[in-house]
């Protein structure tokens, strides 16, 4: 089981340190694996102030070239040399608001993976593509340009459970990573509006190995009490 909380533009190097300062001296299942993605600017505070801790640290997107003219992104090579263990590939927010493509996202899985960096791609549908009978077409795109590796896991979000307080059931959330799964081996996690009292019936959804977090990762307790429910599941 994974859990990674995805801080979106949220928490400044002052109040990472104080959160990761926090989530050292908390108790911790051992056996989930913890991940916290900040943005970019307090990833290395991130990385220091959880050395030593088995809590990982990623970032949430990374450039497909190794260095370059391309004003405002942020490549491989440099998250590596920071300590960052991996990175957020198209986020639903990447792809609604940043113009995100699938083949943008294949490049940067790429050059990630090539870089020794880990990848949470995320895949999804919107409500209106759900309601047109396209999910599965969406999720088959979109999984189509990615490869097996033994460092990418897929985070499913469906796209109108993001932020919404709209969680899928877990019938359904189960439906959709089984297809997923079905098009490429890989770990599946859940991502869309997860909070600490729905965590637990998602997380015990035979094909769901964890969890993508938003906005119950950006506190402490929460964000434990969702990795406390993914121990049994
Ligand atoms: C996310 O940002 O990936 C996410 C799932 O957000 P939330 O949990 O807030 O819906």
């Amino acid at each position: 089981m994974l859990i990674a909380g995805n801080w979106k533009m949220y928490k400044g190097p002052e109040e990472t340190a104080h959160f990761c300062r926090q989530l050292r001296e908390h108790p911790r299942p051992t056996e989930v694996d913890i991940v916290v993605c900040p943005p970019y600017v307090s990833l290395a505070t991130a990385v220091q102030v959880l050395a030593g801790t088995d809590v990982a640290v990623a970032a949430q997107n990374v450039h497909w070239e190794s260095e370059g003219p391309f004003t405002g992104e942020v490549p491989a090579p440099m998250l590596r040399e920071l300590g960052v263990y991996g990175a957020i590939v198209g986020h639903s927010e990447r792809r609604q608001h940043f113009g995100e493509t699938d083949e943008g996202v294949s490049r940067r899985t790429r050059a990630a993976l090539a870089a020794g960096l880990s990848v949470i791609a995320c895949v999804g549908e919107t409500e209106a593509e759900r309601e047109a009978g396209e999910a599965e077409n969406v999720l088959r795109r979109q999984v189509s340009v990615l490869e097996r590796d033994e460092n990418l896991v897929v985070a499913y979000e469906p796209v109108w459970a993001i932020g919404t307080g709209k969680t899928a059931t877990p019938e359904l959330a189960q439906e959709a990573h089984a297809f997923v799964k079905s098009l490429l081996d890989v770990p599946v996690l859940y991502g869309g509006s997860v909070k600490p009292d729905n965590a637990p019936e998602l997380l015990a959804q035979p094909d769901v190995d964890g969890a993508l977090v938003g906005g119950a990762s950006l506190e402490v307790d929460s964000f434990l009490a969702i990795c406390r429910a993914a121990i049994h599941s």
